[in-house]
């Protein structure tokens, strides 16, 4: 359950503002299954990588230091996705578009920041490692181009 709170906004609201403020802060940290899926694929593609690299802008969830390739594996609710998933919750609206619009901001921030150093940057949402198959064909070619 605790693993999935990056994923699952329903649950949010029913914490206290202590409770939600440490859940917030253990969104970049914890292995998500989504971001396992990826690694598995990237690993399986013969690819060596390092994970959460902190001294990176964003603290990218996978980086390819030989192919300069930074990967993100986004939650599609906290990251802003145009999806289903991403949609702000209409209870607490305001408060909710404040924080997911705050962090929608900085991940283009840090896009920006590392396309600038000549990082080559690669987007993977949550929505998106249900089709394992499409997602790895989509990894390979960004790593072929
Ligand atoms: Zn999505």
């Amino acid at each position: 359950m605790e693993h999935e709170s990056r994923f699952a906004p329903a649950v949010m609201d029913a914490l206290t503002r202590e409770q939600r403020s440490v859940r917030m802060s253990l969104i970049r940290s914890r292995d998500t299954k989504p971001e396992l899926l990826v690694r598995h694929l990237v690993r399986g593609m013969g690819y060596r990588y390092r994970l959460c690299v902190r001294s990176l802008p964003g603290a990218p969830d996978i980086v390819l230091f030989d192919k300069r390739v930074t990967i993100f594996v986004n939650g599609c609710f906290w990251h802003r996705h145009s999806c289903r998933g991403g949609r702000t919750p209409k209870t607490r609206r305001a408060y909710w578009c404040e924080k997911l619009k705050a962090n929608e901001r900085r991940d283009s921030r840090n896009a920006a920041r590392l396309k600038r150093d000549g990082w080559n940057v690669l987007v993977i949402w949550e929505c998106q490692t249900k089709d394992l198959e499409r997602l790895a064909a989509r990894i390979r070619k960004f790593f072929e181009e």
